[in-house]
């Protein structure tokens, strides 16, 4: 089988505007930009925690999409369209949480007439889906240790094997696409999403001055792999 093209969830927080960052933005732009001009906020693309699809990245896999996303757009509604494109990814970063490391993608905006709206939407804490785009040559069997994406096993991500629960291990990412708001939730089919919640209660002043957003999560693989992958775990 090919590389495969995975849609992985994120979630969106803060961002600190200083003039290192304004720095970093500038190599994008033509023109120098202020910083009354432009708007930033963070991402978390993706990390190394086992998500609902059973399925979790690599460390060296999240080390590989840092480099790949740096000048990536980001872009709403799946569409890659000049219009949709809203912001571009300026750095990354990866960042330990616990035992586990997370890949952050710091985006700018540029402030126009035109996303006023979605910049207050982002501000405001209106719940959003994201999701992040890759492609992935290694889908490894954590019991078998087999690249499923070049030979199928009979471990299915998630169930138990003499006391060891499967996962499978996303690594060999070959490309990275784009990371992806949507403004309304897509189908939530059962396995292909997941959601994260805004917070019940965020404190006020994180609320106004870091332009916090939480973003519901949305985890949806190639839709022509899923019924792929399906139909060969059950010829298994
Ligand atoms: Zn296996």
């Amino acid at each position: 089988m090919e590389p495969i093209r995975i849609n992985k969830s994120t979630s969106l927080s803060a961002a600190v505007l200083d003039e290192a960052t304004l720095e970093k933005i500038n190599r994008f732009a033509l023109e120098p930009l202020t910083a009354e001009q432009v708007f930033t906020f963070k991402a978390t693309l993706c990390d190394t925690r086992i998500d609902r699809d059973g399925e979790r990245f690599t460390a060296a896999a999240l080390g590989k999409m840092k480099e790949l996303f740096v000048g990536k757009t980001t872009i709403k509604d799946h569409m890659m369209s000049a219009e949709n494109q809203i912001a571009r990814i300026y750095d990354t970063e990866l960042v330990r949480s616990g035992d586990e490391t997370e890949l952050i993608a710091f985006c700018y905006m540029v402030r126009t007439a035109g996303n006023a709206d979605l910049i207050a939407e982002i501000v405001g804490g209106i719940k959003k889906e994201g999701s992040v785009s890759c492609v992935v040559s290694q889908r490894v069997c954590s019991i078998c240790g087999k690249n499923n994406l070049q030979t199928p096993c009979r471990h299915i991500a998630g169930k138990e094997y003499d006391g060891e629960i499967c996962c499978k291990l996303l690594d060999g990412v070959e490309d990275a696409y784009e990371f992806s708001l949507v403004a309304v939730p897509a189908q939530r089919s059962a396995g292909i999403h997941k959601a994260a919640e805004l917070p019940e209660k965020m404190p006020e002043d994180t609320r106004e001055n870091t332009q916090v957003v939480q973003a519901l999560l949305l985890s949806a693989k190639a839709a022509a792999y899923r019924a792929k992958y399906n139909i060969e775990q059950e010829e298994i």
